[in-house]
């Protein structure tokens, strides 16, 4: 129809190799990445395009009504997910931006607290773009007070992890394959299905562990110190490859992308770029003291655990009786034996390893 377009880098502000150390190779430790990455200048979203009337210009295609729900297309969907759109990015990004950004570097590790921005979906769909965002956090820490600074900063380092996952997977693409250190392929994990199908059904006694799973699969979408906890737990307690644990989330997440999810499960597992070391293993129920104190969002996806007290609700083993007379299921591992065995699982081909 002779009309014109161009094509603009959005998905990040900098890609593939636009942030390179000294000797003009890809970072793969986080620290000096974001100290780059911060030094350049980052530019300003793309002004907007006039309004113009399409719709003579577009009345020469002709197309099928538009199916209103995935049951039409024949995907019927068994999550309730958030509205997509740019309308319905916008809206998060300027409620985030009015008051939660200044407590996020608090807020964002409870579950239980809507403490995020909720924007992974969007920019994961391309339904926001990245400058957009950083340029209203930009306003946002002008206007913030010294004492929240600090949050915006935190926040601003979260989106500077999701380019440097994106970087890492353009640079070292076999990390699709296997471990970004090759040499953890050699784990010998276990292939006990039945663990692998119980972390899936959110059915492993943990209650922390099982709720957040549960969530995953009604809404495709998970708290980030979830995606941690649980993320530990398959690979460190129930000794599964992380792999299955990468594709597994991929099928559920609304804002599953293969840099930032590829980046989480390697970095849970300790295979992967700026890991956590592998003898860093989170004890679930301490987690869960510590980020869902009162159990107030184990409880809502758990009924089972209503009548659980506080102190009990997190490790509901604890009361044997009223855990037989609840319809919730006993624990499938013990956390203290696992956390032995896994050490021994990595301690077998640490002899190998050179960092
Ligand atoms: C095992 C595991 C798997 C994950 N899988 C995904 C995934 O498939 N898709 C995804 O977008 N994020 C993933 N994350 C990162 C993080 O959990 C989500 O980005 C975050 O929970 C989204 O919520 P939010 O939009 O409120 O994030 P906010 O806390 O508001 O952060 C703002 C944005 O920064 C980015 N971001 C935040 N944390 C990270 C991170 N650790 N790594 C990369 N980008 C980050 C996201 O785009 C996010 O929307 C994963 C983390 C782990 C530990």
């Amino acid at each position: 129809m002779g009309v014109g377009f161009e094509l603009f880098k959005d998905a990040v502000v900098w890609e593939e190799v636009e942030v390179l150390n000294l000797s003009g190779k890809p970072y793969t430790v986080f620290t000096p990445y974001s100290k780059a990455w911060k030094a350049k200048t980052i530019p300003a979203p793309r002004p907007k395009f006039p309004a113009r009337n399409l719709k003579s210009e577009i009345s020469v295609f002709k197309s099928d009504a538009l199916p209103k729900s995935p049951d039409e297309c024949g995907y019927p969907l068994t999550q309730t997910i958030p509205p997509g759109g740019e309308r319905a990015a916008l809206e998060l990004l300027r409620k985030f931006m009015a008051a939660p950004v200044y407590e996020y570097g608090t807020a964002r590790n409870f579950p239980a607290v809507d403490g995020g921005s909720n924007l992974s979906p969007h920019l994961r769909a391309g339904t926001i773009g990245i400058r957009t965002i950083l340029a209203e956090l930009a306003k946002a820490r002008e206007k913030a007070a010294p004492a929240q600074k600090p949050s915006c900063e935190v926040f601003l380092n979260e989106l500077i992890w999701r380019e440097f996952y994106a970087q890492v997977l353009h640079n070292f693409p076999h990390v699709t394959r296997g471990a970004f250190r090759p040499e953890y392929d050699a784990l010998k994990w276990s292939d006990n299905q039945e663990h692998f199908a119980a972390w899936c059904e959110g059915k492993t006694g943990y209650p922390i562990v099982d709720a957040a799973m549960r969530c995953l699969n009604a809404t495709g979408t998970m708290h980030n110190r979830l995606r941690m906890i649980v993320a530990m737990f398959l690979t460190k307690d129930l000794m599964v490859n992380w792999q299955l644990g990468e594709r597994y989330f991929m099928r559920q997440l609304v804002d599953g992308d293969m840099a930032a999810n590829n980046g989480g499960w390697q970095w849970s597992a300790g295979t992967g770029t700026d890991a956590a070391p592998y003898f860093r293993i989170f004890n679930p129920v301490s987690q869960a003291e510590k980020f869902d104190a009162e159990g107030k969002f184990v409880r809502h996806w758990i009924p089972e655990l209503k009548d659980f007290s506080d102190d009990l609700v997190h490790q509901p083993w604890e009361n044997p009786l009223l855990l037989s007379r609840s319809k919730y299921c006993p624990r499938i591992v013990l956390h203290e034996e696992q956390r032995d065995l896994c050490l021994a699982m990595f301690k077998a081909v640490k002899g190998d390893l050179k960092t």
